[in-house]
C-alpha cells in the first residue's frame, strides 16, 4: 500500500525523468496506446490487457475537454502503482475502492504538478485545478 507521499515521490521522479508532467507524453514514453472510443459516461477510462501488456480505453467525450488529463493520469497510476494485472483481476469490492482511491490520489499529484509546470506557481485553490483540468469526482 502506497502512502501518499511514497505516491508524490514516484510522480516527481517520473516527471523529473520525462521532464514533463503532462501524462500523454508519460503515455508514449512508457509505450502505453490510448485509444478513443464512445465509452462513459462512467467509467471515462479503462485499462486492459493484451498478453500482459498494458493499454487504455478512454471515452470520446473527454477527448477534447482537459479533463483527459486527470483521467489518462488516474489509468496511468493504476498501471504503475498495483503492476496492472493482479489489481486488475481483484473481485474484491474494498480492494478495489483502495485501488481507486490510490489511482485519484495518483492522478491528484500529477495534475497539481502540471498546473505548476503550465503556471509556474502552485494553484491557489483547489478550484483552481477543478477549473484548469475539470476533475472528476473522486473515488471512481
Ligand atoms: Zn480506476
Amino acid at each position: 500500500m502506497a502512502s501518499t507521499s511514497e505516491l508524490n515521490k514516484l510522480v516527481f521522479n517520473i516527471g523529473d525523468r520525462y521532464n514533463t508532467f503532462d501524462p500523454f507524453i508519460w503515455a508514449e514514453k512508457l509505450n502505453l496506446d490510448i485509444y478513443w472510443e464512445n465509452i462513459g459516461p462512467k467509467p471515462l477510462a479503462k485499462t486492459n490487457y493484451m498478453f500482459n501488456n498494458p493499454f487504455i480505453v478512454m471515452a470520446n467525450s473527454v477527448k477534447y475537454s482537459n479533463q483527459k488529463y486527470f483521467v489518462l493520469a488516474h489509468e496511468i497510476g493504476h498501471v504503475l502503482e498495483h503492476k496492472g494485472l493482479a489489481a486488475y483481476y481483484v473481485s474484491n469490492n474494498v480492494h478495489r475502492r483502495k485501488t481507486e482511491r490510490e489511482a485519484d490520489a495518483f492522478a491528484m499529484a500529477v495534475i497539481t504538478n502540471l498546473y505548476v509546470e503550465e503556471n509556474g506557481k502552485l494553484p491557489d485553490t483547489y478550484a483552481d485545478l477543478r477549473y484548469n483540468y475539470g476533475l472528476p469526482y473522486l473515488g471512481e
